[in-house]
C-alpha cells in the first residue's frame, strides 16, 4: 500500500467548559487516509465527528496529537486552498445568483473574470444545475442547494473535500439521489473525500471505508472495509451485501 496521504495520531481534543468540568470530544483518535479514498466518520451525535473534521481542515487545534497531510500541516494545506467544505447548512448569500455563490471563493482569491466564468460553467455541469446558473437560491429545493454548495466547494479545484452531514437536511429521496450524484462526482474529480454522517445506509453506500465512532469520550470503535463493487447505483441498496454491511456495523454500535 502507497504511503497514506492524510495520518491521524493521538488526537485529543478536550473543551474546556465554564464549570469546570471539560468535555473530552476525541480521545487518542489514529487512522490513515490513502489519496483518493472515500472515507466516512460515522457515529451518532456528540461522539466527536465535526471537531475531527475541523481538525483536519485547520479550523481547530487539537489539544494533543497531530495531523500530516503528505507531511504538510492542515494550515499548510489550507493556505494552498487544497480544501473544499460542505457543510450541513449551504450558506449561500440570498442576495448572489447561484452562478455569483459559486463564484465567491473564486472572488476573494482573485482569479481573473474569464476563468472565473470558465469555471463555473465547468461547475455547474458537474452538479447538474446548468439551468439554474441564474436563479436565487429562495428559487431553489434544498437538495438544489446543497449542489451549489458542492459546486462553490470544488470551484478552486481543492484535493480534499470535506463534508459535515450536506444531506443530513433533506427528505430520503433527495438524499440518496445527492448520494449517487456526489460519487459521480467523485469518480470524474478524483478528490479525497471525507464525509460526516449519522446514516448508516448512505456511510455504506458511499465509502472505501467507514470510521465507526462512539461517544463520551469521542473514540473509534471500528474501521470497515466496504468493498462493494463501483460504480455503485441505488440498486446496490436492495442486495443482501449492502444489507450485511449495514447490519455488521448496526452490531458495532451495540453495547455503546
Ligand atoms: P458530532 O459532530 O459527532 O455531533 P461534535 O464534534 O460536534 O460531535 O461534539 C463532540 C462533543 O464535544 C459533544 O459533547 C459536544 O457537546 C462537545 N462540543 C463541541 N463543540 C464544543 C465547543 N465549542 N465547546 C464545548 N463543547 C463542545
Ligand atoms: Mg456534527
Amino acid at each position: 500500500m502507497n504511503e497514506p496521504e492524510i495520518q491521524i495520531k493521538n488526537v485529543s481534543m478536550v473543551y474546556p467548559v465554564n464549570n469546570g468540568e471539560d468535555i473530552v470530544a476525541l480521545s487518542d483518535v489514529n487512522f490513515d487516509i490513502q489519496e483518493g479514498e472515500f472515507i466516512s466518520l460515522l457515529g451518532p451525535s456528540g461522539c466527536g465527528k465535526t471537531t475531527l473534521l475541523r481538525i483536519i481542515a485547520d479550523l481547530l487545534q487539537p489539544t494533543a496529537g497531530s495531523v500530516a497531510i503528505r507531511g504538510q500541516s492542515p494550515r499548510d494545506i489550507r493556505r494552498q486552498h487544497k480544501y473544499g467544505i460542505v457543510f450541513q447548512s449551504p450558506v449561500l448569500y440570498d442576495w448572489r445568483t447561484v452562478r455569483r455563490n459559486i463564484c465567491m471563493p473564486m472572488e476573494i482569491i482573485g482569479i481573473p473574470k474569464k476563468e472565473r466564468t470558465a469555471r463555473i460553467n465547468r461547475m455547474l455541469d458537474l452538479v447538474g444545475l446548468q439551468d439554474f446558473g441564474s436563479k436565487y437560491p429562495f428559487e431553489l429545493s434544498g437538495g438544489m442547494q446543497q449542489r451549489v454548495g458542492i459546486a462553490r466547494a470544488l470551484a478552486l479545484d481543492p484535493e480534499f473535500l470535506l463534508m459535515d452531514e450536506p444531506f443530513s437536511a433533506l427528505d430520503e429521496f433527495t438524499r440518496e439521489k445527492l448520494n449517487e450524484d456526489l460519487l459521480s462526482i467523485w469518480s470524474k474529480t478524483k478528490k479525497t473525500v471525507i464525509f460526516v454522517t449519522h446514516n448508516i445506509p448512505e456511510s455504506v453506500f458511499l465509502s472505501d471505508r467507514v470510521v465507526v465512532l462512539s461517544p463520551h469520550p469521542g473514540r473509534i470503535s471500528a474501521i470497515v472495509d466496504v468493498n462493494l463493487p463501483r460504480p455503485r447505483q441505488n440498486s446496490i441498496r436492495e442486495t443482501s451485501e449492502f444489507y450485511e454491511y449495514v447490519t455488521k456495523i448496526r452490531r458495532s454500535f451495540e453495547g455503546v
